[in-house]
């Protein structure tokens, strides 16, 4: 076995896409990931490596196999941006394992008493000779002249020849990782698309909702894919199926949103998903009670979604009766777990009207 089938034969097996797309961000990052960092941390890995290490978590992330393409919903780049940046935090192979072997020469630099910084300055470096200015022989291995090619990329983590990215100069792979992914502008929802009351498996769905990347009947016409017809399936309005339609406009979501507003006592605002979000963060309200309205919006939407995919892949109609009761009581359910939670004691009142 290859090295990359070794890091990616778990995420081919059956029971890997059977997975929610939360299981399989979590399969990414957790498994995939450790076992990366195993491999990553004690080689500097092949460029091609790299990629294809990429390729199989970008297939597997949106349930594609070999010959069996689907749409990747999310370009990659956003995908691994950290959570409040707007992605789903998955770690970019090739700087994680740049940062990773930042720590070797980090070793050299700091003159560690280990044994691979030993050897490498017995043999390649010419006593007193600085690391930053040296320059491998073509005969030095591969591993040499490689981690040497890539010192200039790491140079700007020291100062002085003090590593400057920790307070106490001690090597941070994560620290390095974060320099490496520079400045990013900052989705300034994030906190109440990723936040503890929306149930794990809504807050997938409300992120690629918040970003317009469901896959609706106009987006697939844009994306020039035929569709049978393109006339919303959950209302007999007759009305083209698009993103404002479906989650703000149609009779559907509304008759819901309108007894769920009633049951709170608050009016939620007939809008897109990211709009209401940032209805909701501009309240003047306590965090806790934004994260349950939050909560509510991604509900919503997630059964608007489900609804739909019935309706349309199953021909099988879902009441919104049902839906409503079934979010109060996931609510009910989520709110008490977290009612002892410091930040959810300051809205009693909010607790008391959804849990009695
Ligand atoms: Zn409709």
């Amino acid at each position: 076995m290859s090295s990359v089938e070794k890091i990616t034969c778990r995420i081919k097996s059956g029971y890997a896409r059977q997975l929610s797309y939360a299981g399989r961000v979590q399969i990414i990052n957790a498994v995939l990931f450790s076992i990366y960092n195993f491999w990553g941390a004690v080689f500097i890995l092949p460029q091609s490596v790299l990629d294809d290490i990429d390729k199989q978590c970008r297939m597997f992330l949106w349930g594609s196999s070999e010959g069996h393409r689907k749409i990747s919903l999310v370009a990659w780049d956003n995908v691994c941006k950290p959570k409040k940046y707007g992605g789903l935090n998955v770690k970019r192979r090739k700087l994680w394992n740049l940062a990773s072997v930042g720590k070797l020469l980090w070793q050299i630099v700091n003159k560690k008493d280990v044994l691979w910084a030993k050897w490498v300055n017995e043999i390649y470096m010419k006593a007193d000779e600085d690391i930053w200015s040296h320059e491998p022989s073509q005969d030095s291995s591969w591993y040499w002249r490689r981690l040497n090619a890539l010192k200039d990329m790491m140079s700007t983590w020291y100062d002085r020849g003090v590593y400057r990215l920790t307070s106490n100069g001690q090597y941070s792979v994560s620290s390095s990782y974060n320099a490496l992914l520079g400045n990013m502008n900052v989705m300034r929802e994030a906190d109440l698309i990723w936040n503890c009351i929306m149930l794990p498996r809504q807050r997938m769905i409300s992120w690629l909702a918040y970003q317009n990347k469901l896959l609706t009947k106009e987006r697939l016409q844009r994306m020039h894919i035929q569709v049978e017809n393109t006339v919303c399936c959950l209302c007999d309005d007759g009305v083209d199926e698009t993103d404002q339609h479906l989650f703000a406009e149609c009779k559907w979501i509304n008759e819901a949103r309108t007894v769920l507003a009633t049951w709170m006592g608050i009016d939620i605002p007939q809008k897109v998903f990211k709009q209401s979000l940032q209805w909701i963060k501009g309240r003047h309200w306590r965090q806790f009670k934004k994260e349950v309205m939050a909560a509510i919006c991604g509900a919503l939407v997630y059964c608007t979604w489900q609804a739909r995919n019935w309706k349309v892949y199953r021909q099988t109609i879902v009441n919104n009766g049902g839906i409503v009761t079934q979010i109060q009581r996931e609510l009910k359910e989520r709110v008490s777990m977290f009612s002892c939670a410091r930040k959810a004691s300051k809205c009693p009142c909010l607790i008391d009207r959804i849990c009695n």
